[in-house]
């Protein structure tokens, strides 16, 4: 998979992922006002008159002119997501599935007034989630083996790039929540 460079806004904050063509283009046009990281991906271009080949050298890390938006959407909650939180394990059992054997459990149903947000939602394979049925953890003498969170912005970028590169993994991970191993 291709590694990807992370775009943050001036004031610091990761705001989404670029492709390598995205990335070119902003040095390109001088929008990029910082970069960060060590690791550098490099680009090939085109060859000039004297049969030398052009490199665009990319930081994996880079910051950008534009808006800073103080609040930040809440990540969609997507079961890809989901299951990544919760590192594809069954919240109930404990046990790794293949991410076509897990489903989506709300924690308080929602036939009785539980809502489809982060915080109420957890990774749950089939057999459990069948045994939970329609009833809470308590009831159904479960015990949830993490408490559900929203992911923060780093984390959501780390949950959405399955090709994160060392250094951008510790530039988000300083800002992981306690909740996020
Ligand atoms: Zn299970």
């Amino acid at each position: 998979m291709t590694a990807k460079v992370l775009r943050l806004n001036k004031a610091g904050t990761p705001i989404a992922w670029l492709t390598r063509q995205q990335a070119a283009t902003l040095l390109v046009k001088e929008m990029v006002i910082w970069s960060l990281g060590d690791r550098v991906l490099e680009m090939r271009g085109g060859y000039n008159r004297h049969g030398e080949r052009s490199v665009l050298r990319l930081p994996s890390i880079l910051a950008c002119e534009g808006k800073v938006h103080a609040d930040h959407c809440q990540p969609p909650l997507e079961n890809g997501f989901l299951f990544r939180r919760d590192q594809n394990l069954c919240m109930y059992c404990g046990n790794a599935f293949a991410t076509a054997s897990l489903s989506r459990d709300h924690v308080l149903p929602l036939s009785r007034g539980g809502q489809d947000v982060w915080t109420n939602v957890v990774t749950s394979c089939r057999r459990c989630n069948n045994r939970k049925a329609d009833r809470t953890p308590e009831e159904a003498g479960m015990h949830l083996l993490a408490v559900p969170f929203a992911p923060n912005q780093y984390e959501f970028l780390y949950l959405s790039n399955h090709n994160v590169l060392a250094d951008q993994m510790e530039f988000l991970k300083a800002r992981f929540s306690r909740f996020m191993s």
